[in-house]
């Protein structure tokens, strides 16, 4: 057993001085610190670092690994000219993206603190580094494309990527399902995909009106789509409505992701339905999507994340860039408020939406922990989220169920 302690510990939303924790895999014991090490006199006691705050492992609930290779070669400002680029570029991207390469990237989200992921997999080419990572991934297997001949060849090919995933259902990997959008996925086959989700009590993704071309399409089957798919797939009419997609997944808590274009209409929905989203900052802003509003989640108490998606749509993987864009894209709100909800977003409630028994400090969950170090002490302690914001680009230390890998 060891215990680690911190000038400060995140506990239940607070900063709690001369707090300690006694653990193993599991968390097994928190408290004071005397009370700790006097309950525990023959566990390994940790030296503890100068400005120190320990804080439990942080969660990224989306991102896509197969695309890590890119750097300069995506367009970026527009939604669709971004896509196209993709068509363009996907075969090249992906056939240069090695295990190693995605390692690395893995490794840069474990340097900012991330000790679970949620990779989106379209391809199932990233499932070697998500055996190999150390860290925890909910395996997120995409469910991607419309061609009427072609649906039973696309579902079937779902299948067996699954299939291949709950192999490493022991590695720290967990088997899920991604649905890619209401756009490129037939109706049929994701009614097939959803239902194959809620009977086998999957977790499911989806991305959900990303952009205002999305909407328009979805709305009108008109916009800046309708060239997009009549130029390459023949096709003149959505396939489907946002309230139809919406619908899919009654019953079962999805995890949508973007839902800038949302409205009133569907963010009750998502409330109603227990839905969460997940908030993806940079890539919005580097595809022009607009601002999610998030003021507007609180509201109707929809939780939601910060992830940083992919490299494919951002500059790194490091949680804090994205936190700190985070801070700069809610301008309106509180700074010292949205910090502490931005940490909540990626501990307590991220863990939470990946049912997972992590992202609290607390007795009984998983030892993981991101210990970070302030360049002094703070003055204010209701300000600690927000330093820890500012100043950080990697942890001092990092634990996965007990294990420290930093
Ligand atoms: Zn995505």
């Amino acid at each position: 057993m060891k215990i680690i302690t911190a000038e400060y510990i995140y506990i239940d939303g607070e900063y709690l001085k001369e707090y300690a924790v006694a653990f193993e895999e599991k968390i097994i014991a928190v408290g004071r610190y005397q009370d700790i090490i006097e309950q525990y006199p023959e566990a390994q006691l940790m030296k503890q670092l100068p400005h120190s705050v320990l804080y439990p492992g942080f969660t990224n609930t989306h991102v896509h690994l197969e695309f890590s290779t890119n750097r300069t070669t995506l367009k970026y400002g527009d939604f669709i000219t971004w896509l196209y680029s993709v068509i363009e570029d996907r075969n090249h991207l992906s056939s240069i993206c090695t295990t190693e390469i995605m390692l690395e990237a893995c490794r840069e989200m474990l340097e900012s603190g991330i000790t679970t992921f949620g990779a989106i997999s379209s391809m199932g080419l990233d499932l070697d580094a998500c055996v190999e990572t150390p860290q925890r991934v909910v395996y997120f297997n995409e469910l991607i494309g419309h061609n009427p001949q072609k649906l039973d060849t696309l579902y079937s090919e779902f299948l067996h990527r699954y299939e291949s995933s709950t192999h490493y259902a022991g590695h720290n990997v967990i088997p899920a399902v991604a649905i890619h959008s209401p756009y490129s996925v037939h109706p049929s086959i994701r009614k097939k995909a959803v239902t194959f989700a809620k009977e086998n009590d999957l977790l499911i993704s989806a991305h959900f009106l990303e952009s205002e071309a999305e909407r328009q399409w979805l709305d009108h089957s008109k916009g800046d789509f309708k060239s997009f798919f009549e130029n390459f797939f023949d096709q003149s009419r959505a396939l489907t409505t946002i309230d139809e997609y919406l619908a899919e997944f009654d019953g079962h808590p999805t995890h949508f992701t973007h839902c800038v274009q949302a409205g009133e209409k569907e963010l009750k929905k998502i409330a109603e339905e227990n839905h969460t989203i997940a908030h993806c900052p940079r890539s919005n802003r580097y595809l022009g999507c607009g601002r999610l509003a998030i003021e507007k989640l609180d509201k109707l108490d929809i939780p939601f994340t910060v992830a940083t998606d992919g490299l494919s749509s951002n500059n790194s993987l490091n949680l804090f860039d994205e936190l700190r864009a985070a801070l700069m894209m809610h301008g309106d709100l509180e700074i010292s408020k949205l910090s502490r909800q931005l940490i909540n977003a990626v501990t307590r409630d991220a863990a939470k939406i990946l049912k997972l028994n992590a992202g609290t400090i607390r007795e009984g969950y998983k030892a993981d922990f991101a210990l970070i170090q302030l360049p002094e002490d703070p003055k204010q302690e209701d300000e600690i989220a927000l330093w820890t914001i500012l100043h950080t680009d990697k942890v001092s230390q990092l634990y996965i169920k007990g294990e420290q890998l930093i």
